[in-house]
């Protein structure tokens, strides 16, 4: 019995393949954890890594709390099964049952009890004078379960351990190691390419492909509620439908247009659930599952909104059910429908299907990330604002004031009274406040049950989005309900308007150094020594602010100005920094890199597009933009945001925005009353006598009472934009 932690876990081969990357878990005691996808995902590497043969390239391995990454394979309480039995073929059932015990001088009454209890779970009490080679496969499996079973181990490890058995004994050791597992109360890691091995026994199942854990999630979460179209499509069978589709809105309905033809309805209670509306107008992939392409009439009369044409091509009867593949307009490949075998079909019948689009999924046409469910962050249009030295983020009535702490690891200074996507985590925004929260209101308008949280939508005043928070699964849901959110503003997010994330783990303060500029007949070259004493030279061309410098002239590399791209490198060899990676952090394919490079005065942080392949430890190259390179004095995200100037424009941002928010409601609000009133009228109508009174009708709009922003209580814009730049300290 043991639970397991897997933090930030990589493994690259020598030779570099890059079998795992980036893998987390944690991973209860008990849970049957199955590990799934297709051939070569890095399964059984990291079921190795765990077993301890093979090392760990970077990131902690913890079994019970201890760390193991240096720990013995068999110091580590573990049994691995393997594929191909590995048993002993000289030695009977009961050795090699016996065997590990003995190695590890157990006495030889305690080997038996063992070896006979584990032989009656397994039902294989019969066999145990026989050797492997008088066994069936399925006997031999047996016999590799017993002899991990024997060793009462803290975790079982399972690799692909039915898959040199036939189908029909597959499917039948499949529900006796569910029995088992329920048995011996064990944590269990099962490897498996076959998502119905992986659908039927895991408690949680990992989905993995190219060596990245797609999505972690019980069976039906990972069914209902696939982060993205490869485990849409990975799990289930016949596999999901994927129509190119066009989300339009009519009348306040949703369509999803499929060619020039089809037209679906998305219903209200699936519509809700898109993260962000602004998808709608564009193309996006609508994902249905065969068991919801309907062929009964009383669905297509029933939903004539949802109702998709088509025609029968191959016909496959199962005896329980049908497997229609059909061309549908608009789609290239067939479009699968599994339907009662009751119907008869002939090739070429026109038929008429109802999409049971109250499942339907949708992925994004370019990233097919979904466009449904939790997501990493809630994203936000929101504006930065320079005000009170430091910077404000703005969206709706809401105002976070970022610490001193989250300026120091601000990335853009672009983004300085300008727009910015602000990215909220769930599980950032909390039932409970502390000191310097921000707190804000929403309504509670329906909520998902995912195994470990309840994820709770919220209409926030002012956003387009419903706003996603996680909230503990016993959490007491009633709908419509106000809810007060508390965001501690250290753990928010900043995208900028190129979709980055601009908010480094750390501080960015480590990409200055001192250097003087040599010119060898008109070949530049800028050398330059770090606080340490470590040396490095740039060779620069054509850049004037370079050419210029002069002795102990300071040098800042903007974060953003390296690239490891191999050609880039290549073009400008002279313009390399080489060094070593102290921190990662990666998000989708971006990654913010703190590395150690000869020549600076601390670690440089580096924003890197398109990054793969490095782990921490790893030696990195990267070309340097020569527009990136700031000579002379450079001001830190922290003083630029404090300029004065700067903050002259964000008072008056600030003002604007007050006011702008002040308008919206009012027209809100009046929108509002005029929907009441209209209701009033039309139940005038009704009753044909003149409404006295707009008596308890509905509260129109079910707004939480409008929190005033701290609003503009400030002496009028402070300095005129006259006041000129101090020249910035240099640090
Ligand atoms: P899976 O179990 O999902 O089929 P593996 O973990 O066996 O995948 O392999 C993941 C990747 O690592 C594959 O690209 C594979 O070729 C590579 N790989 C596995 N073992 C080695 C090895 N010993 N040396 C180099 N590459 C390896």
């Amino acid at each position: 019995m043991a639970s397991l932690s897997l933090r930030h876990i990589y493994k690259v081969y020598s030779g570099g393949v890059r079998a795992v990357s980036d893998f987390n878990l944690e991973i209860d005691d008990k849970e049957f954890i199955v590990f799934v996808g297709p051939s070569g995902c890095g399964k059984s590497t990291t079921l190795r890594m765990i077993a301890g043969l093979e090392d760990i390239s970077s990131g902690e391995l913890y079994i019970e709390d201890r760390l193991v990454n240096d720990v013995e394979p068999k110091d580590r309480d573990i049994a691995m099964v393997f594929q191909n039995y590995a048993l002993y073929p000289h030695m009977t059932v009961y050795d090699n049952m016996a065997f590990g015990l003995r190695l590890r001088h157990v006495p030889a009454k305690v080997i038996d009890e063992k070896v006979q209890e584990a032989a009656s779970i397994l039902g294989i009490q019969h066999l145990l004078s026989r050797r492997p080679k008088a066994l069936s496969g399925g006997q031999r499996q047996r016999v590799a379960l017993g002899r991990a079973i024997v060793r009462e181990p803290k975790v079982f490890l399972l690799d692909e351990p039915l898959s040199n058995l036939d189908a029909k004994l597959r499917v039948q050791m499949r529900t006796e190691i569910t029995k088992i597992h329920h048995r011996l109360a064990t944590t269990f890691i099962y490897v498996t390419h076959d998502q119905t091995e992986a659908m039927t026994m895991g408690t949680r199942i990992v989905v993995m492909k190219d060596g990245i854990v797609q999505q972690v999630d019980t069976p039906t979460t990972l069914y209902d509620n696939p982060a993205n179209l490869f485990v849409a499509c990975f799990l289930g069978s016949p596999q999901m439908n994927i129509f190119k589709a066009k989300l339009v809105e009519e009348n306040g309905n949703l369509y999803a247009l499929i060619g020039e033809t089809n037209k679906v309805m998305i219903p209200k209670s699936r519509a809700l659930r898109i993260r962000d509306k602004s998808i709608i107008g564009s193309d996006v992939l609508l994902g249905i599952r065969p068991e919801d392409v309907r062929y009964e009439q009383a669905l297509i009369d029933a939903h004539p909104e949802s109702v998709i044409e088509a025609t029968v091509d191959v016909i496959e009867n199962l005896g329980n059910e049908t497997i229609l593949y059909l061309n549908v307009e608009g789609k290239d490949d067939y479009t699968i429908a599994r339907v009662n075998a009751r119907y008869s079909f002939e090739q070429g019948d026109k038929v008429k299907m109802y999409l049971a689009t109250e499942h339907a999924h949708l992925f994004d046409a370019t990233t097919e990330l979904t466009l449904m469910g939790v997501p990493d962050y809630n994203l936000i249009p929101a504006q930065a604002v320079a005000v009170e030295n430091t910077l404000a983020v703005m969206f709706g009535d809401v105002c976070i004031k970022l610490p001193e702490e989250i300026l120091n690891r601000i990335t853009d200074k672009s983004v300085i009274n300008n727009k910015v996507v602000l990215g909220l985590p769930p599980e950032a925004l909390k039932a409970e406040g502390g000191e310097g929260d921000v707190c804000f209101e929403g309504v509670a308008e329906f909520f998902d049950n995912y195994p470990r949280f309840k994820a709770v939508y919220l209409a926030v005043p002012g956003l387009v989005n419903n706003l996603i928070v996680s909230r503990p699964l016993d959490y007491e849901f009633n709908g419509g309900e106000t809810m007060k959110v508390y965001l501690d503003p250290t753990k928010i997010q900043l995208f900028n308007m190129e979709g980055e994330r601009i908010i480094a783990d750390r501080p960015v303060t480590g990409n200055t150094t001192t250097g003087t500029m040599l010119n060898n007949n008109g070949v530049y070259n800028y050398k330059f020594v770090g606080k340490t004493g470590t040396k490095n030279k740039l060779a620069v061309e054509n850049q004037t602010g370079l050419k210029t410098a002069e002795t102990d002239a300071p040098m800042y590399i903007l974060p953003r100005g390296l690239s490891i791209d191999k050609d880039a490198i290549a073009k400008s060899p002279k313009m390399v920094l080489s060094g070593v990676i102290k921190h990662l952090d990666e998000y989708n394919r971006d990654a913010i890199v703190t590395a150690e490079i000869a020549g600076f005065d601390e670690d440089m942080t580096v924003i890197i597009r398109k990054f793969a392949g490095y782990n921490t430890g790893d030696k990195i190259k990267m070309v340097v933009d020569p527009q990136a390179i700031v000579i002379g004095k450079y001001e830190t995200f922290a003083q630029a945001v404090k300029n004065s100037d700067a903050q002259a424009e964000g008072e008056v941002r600030y003002k604007e925005l007050l006011q702008a928010r002040e308008n919206e409601k009012a027209l809100e609000n009046a929108a509002a009353g005029k929907k009441e009133q209209a209701a009033v009228n039309e139940a005038a109508e009704v009753e044909e006598a003149p409404a006295k009174k707009p008596a308890a009708k509905k509260p129109a709009a079910k707004k939480p009472a409008a929190k005033k922003a701290p609003a503009a209580k400030k002496p009028a814009a402070k300095k005129a934009p006259a006041v000129k730049k101090p020249a910035a300290k240099k640090k």
